[in-house]
């Protein structure tokens, strides 16, 4: 068994890591010329929480499936689908069923005819269990997320838009094209971080990357944030390479995304585009990865296995030589600082392509304002933009009609009963939601704690403000994009399409209005409450407040027209305004990346959280104090630092009261496997098995 080297602090993909090295569980790989005599048996990894694989008896008659490809199998009273890892010969069984094979029970059907998984991604999933403290069966799931069918139909071949006539490169994209491309020629792995503001002509330096990629017989994978992939950014990528581009996103049916999978398998598709799943695609001649919108939280998977998709990338690409290019108009600091410290190359794009000029935001302070969600100066601005016929957007990052319903009597808000959350009142349904668990009650007609009557909304969000917009600027078309306004197929595409008709429009919204779009006659951008995400119990709060402000100014100003952007806060001093107000953000990134070097955050030390929650909150207590004690009797010698117990920042979800543990350091594979298993037997112990839950997150995005 081959260890990771112990990699050192840093950021957040392990270098020195060995790739390639055998995992666990996966052994020597067979050739199918090398699959021994009858009986046989498969060593098969199901979707269970434990780190161990199961043999099963192959039929006499079935021919061996090949490592990689799924089988159904009998479980307990059930029936599973597993990966199979490899074939045995009984003198290979574990011991105890080594003796009495016959107990071996038979596979019920091979579902493939050709692995999902060949060689390089079954040891990539055996990394990615490994680094990410997964079980592999489960990772491996998730590694195929396509479903068998019985009778797969085959979707209608979209019509082929027209090939897109590439324009002239820039010179700045030229030169970053030209180091992408003598990477590629090399065919030695590469990490490019592609830094370049809104508008600068990343996704035609990304569209000839993959061109040059394609000509030398090497495939693609372009990964995006799930909301901006639009079928207006998918048409791009196929209006220049043609029908081989494979779209795969969450929105597909069943049978049109195991179409991509397929023709990515097969050779009928050489780019595969999607969200952070699609870096699994089966491609075998994988040549470069490219990575849009890099800093962008979506990449995290926020269930099991919870990986990143960017260092997945990266760990693949390391294996097979391939290039990765990030790009983003807001690399994460950790990107940053990778780029700086040589593990990545930096190419920089600094200029809008038609030379105009980014609008920095002006600051409204509202300490120094009476009444309305909008300040006058905001008002006059988006008077005047409508009045010439142009369009404004404005970002109001909280849904529903208001945060909160009070009793103006004692104060309480309603809340939620599974997650004392307060209650966000939607308008419309007259509703009361709750954000975290999905909840929804009715308005209380008299207030549960002292009976009152009286109720108070406070806190605008998106409901209220397109209310008063539509109000306040009669006959102009107002359009609203949030999760609500966006859950039907396609309502995104269609909302987009309504405000970039043409006359003036209004287009407001939560973040999902910040990314990518390309509208040129968005001439004003206002920030309703640019402090919303500025002060929560989260080192990364104010980095994604900077990303967010950016993000959403780049969409101002994209036309022949300069764009203005207003944004209205509390906290004009505060670092990443004024940093911003200034044109000065690069001031903001040092002093960030000082705080954290001293705090020991990343880049400069690696994070894993740890939530344990129970029914109860004693037990949720007791089960984290144990384990924090246990961890350190076990591995006394860890320079891993452990912080916590402490209340999470949602101290109750769903009815489970929640404890975090946070560690600073590195965990080797074994620790992180350890938490698991150990944890397992502190629920035995505390007779709690099944109640108490634990959710172990290596490079949390987030800690909230
Ligand atoms: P980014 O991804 O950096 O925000 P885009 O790639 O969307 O920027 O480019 C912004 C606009 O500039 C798009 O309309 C694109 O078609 C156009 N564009 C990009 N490169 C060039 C070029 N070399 N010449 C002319 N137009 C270009
Ligand atoms: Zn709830």
């Amino acid at each position: 068994m081959t260890r990771p080297s112990p990699d050192g602090e840093g950021p957040s993909f392990a270098p020195g890591l060995p790739l390639g090295a055998p995992a666990r569980y996966d052994g020597a790989m067979p050739d199918r010329d090398d699959i021994p005599a009858a009986p046989r048996f498969l060593d098969v990894a199901l979707p269970l929480p434990v780190r161990r694989s199961f043999s099963y008896r192959l039929p006499a008659e079935t021919p061996a499936p090949a490592p990689g490809c799924r089988v159904r199998v009998p479980l307990g009273a059930g029936v599973e689908t597993g990966v199979v890892l490899r074939v045995l010969d009984a003198a290979r069984l574990e011991p105890a069923l080594r003796d009495r094979p016959e107990r071996v029970k038979e596979i019920l059907e091979v579902l493939d005819a050709e692995p999902w998984l060949d060689a390089p991604l079954l040891r990539l999933g055996a990394w990615l269990a490994d680094y990410y403290g997964a079980a592999p069966g489960e990772t491996l799931r998730a590694m195929i997320p396509v479903k068998p069918l019985k009778r797969p139909r085959q979707p209608a071949p979209e019509p082929t838009p027209p090939r897109d006539e590439p324009p002239r490169p820039t010179p700045a994209q030229s030169a970053a094209l030209a180091e992408v491309t003598a990477a590629l020629d090399a065919g030695a792995f590469a990490a490019f971080l592609l830094h370049g503001v809104t508008g600068s002509g990343k996704t035609e330096v990304y569209l000839r990357a993959i061109a040059h990629a394609l000509d030398a017989g090497r495939q693609a994978i372009v990964l995006v944030p799930e909301i901006s992939l639009t079928p207006q950014a998918a048409r791009r990528f196929r209006a220049r390479l043609g029908e081989r581009v494979g779209i795969f996103h969450s929105g597909l049916g069943a049978g049109e995304r195991l179409a991509v999978w397929r023709g990515a398998r097969e050779g009928s598709l050489d780019v595969v585009l999607g969200p952070r799943s699609a870096v699994f695609a089966p491609l075998p001649r994988l040549g470069l990865v490219v990575i849009d919108e890099e800093h962008d939280g979506s990449y995290k998977q926020t269930e099991k296995p919870r990986y990143h998709a960017r260092s997945v990338a990266l760990v693949r690409a390391r294996a097979l030589g391939a290039v990765v290019v990030m790009g983003s108009a807001t690399p994460g600091l950790e990107s940053l600082h990778n780029a700086r410290t040589g593990k990545y190359r930096l190419l920089s794009l600094p200029d809008r392509v038609g030379g105009g000029r980014i609008p920095r935001p002006e600051l409204v302070d509202l300490r120094e304002q009476e009444g309305g969600l909008l300040a006058p100066a905001l008002e006059e601005a988006l008077d005047a933009c409508l009045g010439r016929g142009e369009k404004a957007m404005l970002l109001l990052n909280r849904r529903g009609h208001s945060r909160l319903r009070l009793c103006r009597d004692c104060g309480e808000p309603q809340r939620c009963s599974r997650c004392d959350i307060p209650l966000t009142y939607h308008s419309g349904r007259e509703r009361l939601v709750c954000h975290y668990c999905g909840q929804e009650r009715p308005l209380a007609p008299a207030c549960p704690e002292c009976g009152g009557r009286r109720w108070v909304l406070l806190g605008a969000g998106t409901q209220q403000l397109e209310m008063d917009l539509e109000l306040r600027f009669p006959g102009v078309r107002v359009l609203r994009m949030d999760l609500d306004s966006t859950s039907r197929r396609g309502a995104h595409q269609r909302i987009l399409d309504a405000f970039a008709a043409p006359g003036p429009a209004l287009l407001l919204g939560t973040q999902m209005i910040a990314k990518g779009h390309h509208i040129p006659e968005v001439t004003l951008v206002g920030v309703v409450a640019a402090d919303t995400g500025l002060f929560l119990p989260d080192y990364r709060a104010a980095e994604r407040t900077w990303q967010l402000l950016e993000q959403v100014s780049g969409r101002a100003g994209r036309g022949e027209r300069p764009g203005r952007v207003i944004a209205q806060t509390y906290n004009p001093d505060h670092p990443v305004l004024a940093g911003l107000a200034a044109g000065r953000s690069g001031d903001w990134v040092e002093r960030e990346l000082r705080d954290r070097r001293q705090l020991g955050y990343p880049p400069f030390r690696r994070l894993t959280s740890l939530l344990v929650s129970a029914p109860e909150e004693e037990a949720a207590e007791e089960a984290a104090r144990r384990l924090r004690r246990d961890f350190r009797d076990a591995w006394p010698d860890s320079p891993a630092e452990m912080l916590g117990p402490a209340p999470a920042f949602l101290p109750r979800l769903k009815g489970r009261h929640r404890r975090q543990l946070l560690v600073k350091g590195c965990l080797t594979r074994d620790q992180k496997a350890w938490f698991s298993e150990h944890f397992a037997a502190i629920a035995r112990a505390m007779r709690r098995t099944g109640a108490l839950g634990l959710d172990l997150d290596v490079d949390p995005e987030s800690l909230l």
